[in-house]
């Protein structure tokens, strides 16, 4: 049987020199110094640095691209985002939602992106309306990129009566993970029946939870330790992501260590929005003011999985974004004070590995057996890259070349006499590269 695609002369993290890579059947079948055997398409990849294509795993798709039609969010707040929301919310179609998260899709493939979890509003407000544009965005780009739609109480379940129906409908519908946001109640007691709504829903489905955590600066904000306590009692070990956390940082020591251990215990996954969050929280601190980011440094050195999420685009939220990983990534390492190789690695894994982990996708990775979703880098290796914000120059899914982007930049001297080399010789002016 021929190969479908054999890529040539890529460089490898952790191997030395260049190799092939075979793909079958949207699975690499081969890495090796040189693959032989017939193939049906072949790409030279120049020995320019090839890796797994990255993983979003929290954005919010239904609300990218709606700066444009809202008011100012001029407290620079999440709960101004929120109220200015239900504007659009309230009056956008399924197809208007599809054609605005359209645009960002594509923006992520070209990136070198081929996965993404979207939280999609679900409440009393937009009904289904968003869940429903979302669906039909990733059904049209369904052979680019697989997206998870994570079913959110964006408005509260409790303080939000009809919310749980709707919830149950959506899964029905098709969503594939169960959201919450339970700091968002207005009570302890409030917010511990909203994570148990969620776990039963779960269970109902036989679904994984990603839950807002405590994306506030109140350190009295402890919905982690009750979403802990209901994963260990539902027996959702291991299905659970707890996604901004950024009360986190303001925690006493003994209390955050002690909530951190309990969330190894029970198998539980992060997700940090260094971008959004960076931008949202601390608004109300006075100097010095908080970064918005749960205690990265900690929770890596406890083992814990951290992936990394773009959360907005373009919206009341963030005014930013491309829906870049890789520009998130840099963006992780400088608000998380990321900067010695194992810390830059473990950034890495953030938008690759550990997020692919977070969706629960099987066969990740360079290994034959995976799925052939890559990434050519203009680059030498995964730091140049991060630091160069390299070109994306091809991006393979399931073995199939799906984006390619080239760029020529020229610089035009000014000063002629500036042009010639060291034996007088005159150089072409244009340096072209
Ligand atoms: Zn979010």
């Amino acid at each position: 049987m021929p190969f479908d695609l054999v890529v040539r002369n890529c460089r490898l993290e952790n191997r030395d020199g260049l190799a092939d890579i075979a793909v079958s059947s949207g699975l690499i079948a081969r890495v090796g110094d040189r693959v032989d055997g017939e193939c049906r398409a072949e790409l030279d990849a120049g020995g320019r640095l090839v890796s797994s294509a990255f993983v979003q795993p929290h954005i919010h798709l239904d609300k990218v691209g709606t700066l444009p039609l809202l008011g100012q969010n001029r407290s620079g707040t999440l709960s101004e985002a929120i109220g200015i929301l239900h504007v659009t919310k309230r009056s956008a179609a399924p197809e208007q939602v599809a054609a605005r998260a359209a645009v960002v899709i594509r923006q992520a493939i070209v990136s070198g992106t081929t996965r993404i979890r979207s939280h999609v509003d679900v409440d009393t407000i937009g009904g289904l309306v968003p869940l429903r544009g979302v669906v039909q965005a990733a059904r049209q780009y369904a052979d680019l990129c697989e997206i998870q739609t994570v079913v959110f109480p964006q408005e509260g379940i409790i303080r939000d009566p009809g919310t749980a129906e709707l919830m149950d409908a959506a899964m029905r519908e098709g969503g594939d993970v169960v959201g919450g946001m339970p700091h968002w109640e207005p009570d302890e007691q409030a917010a511990r029946e909203h994570i148990g709504i969620c776990l039963r829903l779960a269970q109902r489905y036989d679904a994984d939870v990603d839950m807002h955590i405590d994306e506030t600066d109140d350190p009295g904000s402890r919905t982690l330790a009750m979403l802990i306590a209901a994963t260990a009692s539902h027996g959702w070990q291991g299905r659970v992501t707890a996604g901004h956390c950024c009360a986190m940082a303001a925690w006493e020591d003994d209390y955050a260590a002690q909530v951190l251990a309990d969330a190894a215990a029970a198998g539980l996954r992060f997700v940090t929005n260094p971008a959004t969050n960076l931008l949202l929280q601390g608004r109300a601190d006075r100097e010095p003011k908080r970064r918005g980011l749960p205690r990265i440094k900690q929770m890596l050195a406890a083992g814990l999985p951290v992936a990394c999420g773009q959360d907005c685009v373009h919206d009341g939220f963030y005014p930013f974004g491309t829906a870049d990983q890789l520009q998130v990534a840099l963006i992780f390492c400088h608000a998380a004070q990321l900067s010695v190789p194992s810390e830059i690695d473990a950034a890495l894994s953030a938008i690759r590995h550990t997020a692919a982990h977070v969706m629960g996708v099987r066969g990740y990775g360079l290994e034959p057996g995976c799925t052939a979703d890559l990434v050519v880098l203009d680059a030498d290796n995964m730091h140049e890259a991060l630091r160069l914000q390299a070109v994306r120059r091809w991006v393979i899914r399931r073995g199939s070349v799906v984006a390619s982007t080239h760029t020529t930049t020229t610089i035009h001297r000014i000063h002629r006499e500036t042009s010639r080399d060291h034996l007088g010789n005159e150089i072409d002016p244009r340096i072209t590269g």
